[in-house]
């Protein structure tokens, strides 16, 4: 069994790439307490439990050869530490894939709480920091507002890496509603 802790989860993309380098499944936590105005994803935000999946659920329902990564991104991933860090431990032990997560808490603050600490072991870019509207990143830098800052916490990538190909991907989900990610709102459109 890998990973004790269930994670409460918004949705899980099984590849793209324009959410950090490379071809990337990309894990979005439910739950956020932060409540920027502006947020690309406000469904997100709701403690309240959506689907629970374990870490190995994740693995072996949405895993392909041919991904260089996973993206995490919320909601606010390290509400759910304890499960973040198996998730994360797993992707890189299991199945040598690197780690990019987003979170609005200040990297100095994880560092400080041990709690949250813990995960950065798993991590090899934290992009930190609340969504601020009025700073929007209007270029193709994999970020939401230009306050928020990469964290190269390995030697694994560098800042010319999350120049994406792209804003946004057009994705058609399991239900049929057409929906985009990136870094723009990730809404139904239809
Ligand atoms: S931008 Fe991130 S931290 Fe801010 S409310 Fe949205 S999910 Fe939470």
């Amino acid at each position: 069994m890998i990973g004790k802790s269930p994670l409460n989860i918004h949705a899980v993309l099984p590849a793209s790439t324009v959410n950090g380098p490379g071809s990337r499944m990309v894990i979005f936590f439910q739950g956020c307490t932060k409540g920027c105005r502006g947020c690309f994803n406000p469904d997100t935000h709701p403690i309240g439990p959506r689907e629970s999946f374990s870490v190995e659920d994740i693995f072996s329902r949405f895993y392909s050869t041919g991904l260089e990564g996973i993206t995490v991104s919320g909601g606010e991933p390290f509400l759910q530490h304890d499960g973040l860090m198996d998730l994360l431990k797993a992707a890189r032990e299991r199945y040598n894939l690197n780690t990019v997560v987003y979170t609005g808490f200040p990297y100095e603050d994880i560092l400080e709480t041990t709690a949250l600490s813990i995960c950065l072991p798993y991590i090899d870019v934290l992009i930190d920091g609340s969504y601020e509207d009025e700073r929007k990143e209007k270029s193709l830098l994999a970020r939401g507002s230009t306050n928020q800052r990469f964290h190269f916490l390995t030697d694994h990538y560098d800042l010319a890496d999350f120049h994406m190909p792209g804003k946004v991907e057009v994705i058609i989900g399991s239900d049929g509603m057409i929906k985009e990610t990136g870094f723009s709102r990730i809404d139904i459109l239809h």
